[in-house]
């Protein structure tokens, strides 16, 4: 069996473009116009890439974005200034801080100093407790893109094996929590957990979020399982001094078993940034009263 190549890329397409139509809607209607505000410090070449790509996505779909930018050298306590600015903001509905922050910033704090309802990234303790006890909660991106992905592709998860590999707040435990709430039984696997192929062996859907390259083999998949491939990792290429992304999953061993599989890159990653701007109209709407109905 070959599996079905799950293609994040054109998934992400659609829900974009399904954005930019609810946005348009949202401004011809006279409402208000999305806005996300990104807080970047320092000048790290990766957060630079990944909040030019924000910021243009955003524009895309005709959202406003706003870039603050602070140097390597700013304080904890310019960072909470600005953190208030943009809580106290109405042009501002979503505020991402791009981490990693420098050494002398408590990024817990930062994070915690966002207002709950303009927290797009689900990652304050508010937001990550309503997920848990079934509230309404804006939902950590990556984790909801995989379930985007997952649902477009079983549809009803009521019932399915689900083990999540990785415990991390910002991936694996979201992501189980979000399969819980699809009435999926649900394993979290980590570093401590005995004898792991047995228990990956048991999934009709697999999430790995791990952070080593390939380490879930062909051999640890059920027949037919959904496999989600979180893992992004750089490793030498065929070429000397080239590099390349593989997953977490030994992609070429596991599309001989899986039933579907997300592919690296193209697969988990593009759904991240859409669903940021999901959560970003999510948030608009909410603080103005409007109602807010799921894309895809
Ligand atoms: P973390 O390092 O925070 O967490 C890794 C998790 O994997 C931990 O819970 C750890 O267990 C577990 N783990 C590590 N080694 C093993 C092992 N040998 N067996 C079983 N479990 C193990 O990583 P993240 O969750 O932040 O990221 C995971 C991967 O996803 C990375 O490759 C990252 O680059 C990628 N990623 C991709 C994103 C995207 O947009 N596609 C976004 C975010 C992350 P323990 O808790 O016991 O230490």
């Amino acid at each position: 069996m070959t599996a079905k190549i799950i293609d994040g890329n054109a998934v992400s397409a659609a829900l974009r473009e399904g954005l930019a139509a609810r946005v348009a809607k949202l401004k011809a209607e006279g409402g208000p116009t999305p806005g996300l505000a990104v807080v970047l410090v320092g000048s790290d070449p990766a957060s630079q890439v990944y909040v030019k790509s924000k910021q243009k996505r955003a524009g895309e779909v005709g959202m406003n974005s706003f870039e603050h930018l602070f140097p390597e050298t700013a304080s904890e306590a310019e960072l909470l200034a600005k953190v208030d600015e943009l809580n106290a903001d109405p042009k501002v509905h979503g505020i991402l801080v791009q981490l990693p922050l420098p050494k002398q910033i408590d990024a817990d704090k930062v994070l915690e100093r966002i207002d709950p309802a303009k927290d797009v990234d689900g990652f304050h303790p508010v937001n990550v407790g309503r997920l848990a006890t079934g509230g309404p909660a804006l939902v950590s991106c990556t984790p909801l893109g995989c379930l985007i992905l997952l649902k477009r592709e079983l549809g009803d998860l009521a019932g399915k094996r689900a083990v999540v590999v990785g415990r991390s707040n910002i991936v694996g435990k979201p992501m189980a929590q979000l399969l819980l709430r699809e009435s999926a039984t649900v394993v979290i696997a980590h570093s401590k957990t005995r004898d792991l192929p047995a228990e990956c062996r048991q999934a009709d859907i697999l999430v790995a979020a791990v952070g080593r390259p390939e380490m879930i083999k062909g051999d640890w998949i059920k027949p037919g399982a959904t496999v989600i491939d979180v893992g992004i990792n750089r490793v030498p290429g065929a070429e000397p001094g080239k590099t390349k992304l593989v997953g977490d999953v030994a992609f070429a061993e596991a599309v001989e078993v899986a039933g579907a599989i997300t592919p690296v890159p193209g697969g988990v990653g593009p759904m991240t940034i859409a669903v940021l701007l999901r959560n970003t109209l999510e948030a608009c709407c909410r603080q103005h009263g409007l109602p807010f109905e799921e894309i895809l």
